[in-house]
């Protein structure tokens, strides 16, 4: 298959902000792809090489980029840096200078080579590695045309940026194999258990959808997790779950899941990166604890051993390093609370109701100083409730997960439910939970502020149409370190125009890629004219903003911005915001 097709993909998909038009083009291009291929085209068109969760990128920098351009083209790298300044992209500037040139390629590139090839750039490490892959990509360009020329630059450089997510591929491969968009619903089921689009739409595309039914958990291969929806009242909360639930601490660590077979251990963040590395010493404690094979999930927490006291997230924060030290080890040590097992010794567990899975917990994993369950006592009434969350922030958690005890109470991968309901309560706000929105624009700062931003636009997402929805202006909460650390991370990430899955009325002064999350409060939701967040579905032509929003200073680097809060879970907290006021 000629990698041409996949620039005119590419080029269609840039044109356009229909989601329906979008979805279109990945039918057609899919259902031309030959099946041995489909798993490389989605991650080619999601802007990977592998599943997230391999860690596997290209780590290639602009500059390196210019110089294979600069080999091919024969000009200095001084004159593509001033023609990537006039266009304001890479891509584009590779494109013309391609054209102006009149390079002719040498040769046809197929799929097939452009991945091997890149493939080999992201696995090539170590001592030459930098060499090595600029020959690679030099190779690639020489046979390159002016538009692959331009896709293979935004590529590598991680810039891609075609406005589709996992929802948009999953509706296109639906169509694509099954003709029809309700099967998503089987296709999503594999993905939530396997956390791999590409693998999914291998088997979808060789085998079919009864092959797609019965993938199955492997060891290594994260689970997405199960989500957790908000409420502010007990009352509600015991009502919603059948009038007894099983409440839980919840600990405000860093969520892991942790695969084991033998003495092999994979650790998966709560974003599904690998994270093994970060924490040798939580691996020692669970080979102890927890049975030979088996996926199992718990909060990580920073202790005092003398006392068994939970310390502050910050103090988890200092573990997030990329070396982990001796040093580290020793000043934060980290204690684990075991809370769900997906799986056990071949055998999956996610769709056995929650009283099972917890039993199965209490009778395989062995307690000991550093490994613990998580806390929890059967409630029935709003007193105990009550007094069990009291007791929740006094040991130093951030509230309860309140769990339903009923027959359907699945560990529901990837999706957020009311199986699990968490109880945070913010005494100063009328809201029930902080926020955690997407930065996807900002405006110019004055005074003091001066040459960094005044205020950030703020957005939620929206699974429904894969769109980012902006709630707020969010211009206080923010330190000193604050600017200089925003304007490092977000400088990378800049856009010349409103990025195609963001929606606003709002016109910002610079545009961000939606890529960091950060932990907003405020005093309320109101209807809006200008946020586009819940448009039209409280009232005709008004959305939901936030009030006196104000940052937390916790940036959720655990999130993608996939996982901000959703559009629908800011409608629910209005609604019960209204009626907690009357
Ligand atoms: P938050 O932003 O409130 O931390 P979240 O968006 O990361 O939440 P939610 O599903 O909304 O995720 O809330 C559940 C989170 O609470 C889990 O991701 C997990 O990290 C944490 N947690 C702590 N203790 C527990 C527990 N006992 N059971 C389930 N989750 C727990």
């Amino acid at each position: 298959m000629e990698y041409t097709k996949l620039a005119q993909l590419y080029q269609i998909l840039e044109e356009t902000t229909s989601r329906i038009k979008m979805t279109q083009a990945l039918v057609d291009l899919f259902k031309e792809t030959p099946p041995e291929l489909i798993d490389k085209v989605v991650y080619l068109s999601i802007g990977r090489i592998a599943p997230e969760y391999t860690g596997l990128d290209y780590n290639f920098s602009e500059k390196s980029a210019i110089k294979a351009l600069s080999t091919v083209l024969n000009i200095s790298e001084h004159d593509i840096q001033h023609q990537v300044l006039q266009t304001g992209d890479l891509g584009d500037a590779g494109k013309k200078l391609y054209e102006e040139k009149g390079v002719k390629p040498e040769g046809i590139l197929t799929v097939e080579e452009v991945y091997r090839t890149l493939r080999e750039i992201a696995q090539t490490t170590g001592y030459g590695s930098t060499k090595k892959k600029l020959q690679l990509f030099t190779e690639l360009l020489k046979k390159a045309s002016p538009l692959e020329v331009k896709y293979l630059l935004r590529t590598i450089t991680e810039r891609l940026r075609l406005g589709i997510g996992d929802n948009t591929i999953m509706d296109a491969l639906s169509i694509a194999f099954t003709g029809k968009k309700e099967n998503r619903e089987i296709i999503e089921r594999a993905y939530n258990i396997s956390s791999d689009l590409g693998y999914v739409a291998r088997i979808l595309a060789e085998k079919g959808l009864d092959a797609v039914k019965n993938i199955k958990i492997e060891i290594g291969r994260p689970i997405r997790p199960m989500l957790a929806e908000r409420m502010a009242i007990p009352s509600y909360i015991l009502k919603k779950l059948g009038g007894k639930a099983g409440a839980e601490y919840k600990y405000d660590g860093e969520r892991i899941q942790v695969h084991r077979k033998g003495d092999t251990f994979y650790l998966f963040s709560r974003r599904l990166e690998n994270i093994t590395d970060q924490f040798p010493d939580l691996i020692e404690f669970l080979k102890e604890s927890i049975p030979e094979e088996c996926i199992i999930e718990l909060e990580a927490v920073v202790i005092d051993p003398s006392s068994g006291a939970i310390r502050p997230f910050q103090d988890l924060m200092n573990r997030r390093v990329k070396y982990v030290t001796r040093f580290h080890i020793m000043m934060y040590p980290i204690a684990g609370f075991i809370f769900d097992i997906m799986y056990l010794n071949g055998e999956d567990l996610t769709l056995k109701p929650y009283p099972e899975r917890r039993k199965i917990l209490e009778e395989n994993i062995k307690i000991t100083e550093r490994i613990n369950l998580s806390e929890r006592k059967i409630v029935d009434n709003v007193e105990d409730l009550e007094s069990f969350f009291h007791q929740a922030i006094e040991d130093g958690c951030e509230g309860l997960v309140c769990k339903s005890l009923q027959k359907d109470s699945i560990y529901q991968a990837g999706k957020r439910g009311f199986l699990w309901i968490k109880y945070k309560r913010d005494y100063k706000s009328h809201l029930a939970d902080t926020l955690d929105l997407v930065v996807v624009g900002a405006f110019y700062g004055k005074g003091a502020r001066t040459g960094y931003f005044g205020s950030l636009l703020m957005a939620c997402y929206d699974p429904e149409t894969d769109q980012f929805k902006t709630v707020c202006k969010v211009g206080t909460g923010f330190k000193e370190d604050d600017f200089k650390k925003l304007d490092d991370l977000l400088k990378e990430h800049t856009l010349d125009h409103k990025h195609p899955r963001v929606n606003s009325i709002l016109s910002a002064d610079i545009w961000y890629e939606p890529f960091l999350v950060l932990e907003i409060t405020g005093a309320e939701l109101t209807l809006s004219p200008v946020h586009t967040c819940g448009w039209d579905r409280i009232k005709i032509n008004r959305g939901l903003g936030l009030r006196f929003p104000r940052f937390t200073g916790r940036y959720r680097f655990d999130k993608r911005p996939e996982d901000a809060t959703t559009e629908e879970e800011i409608i629910n907290m209005y609604k019960n915001q209204i009626q907690i006021k009357s």
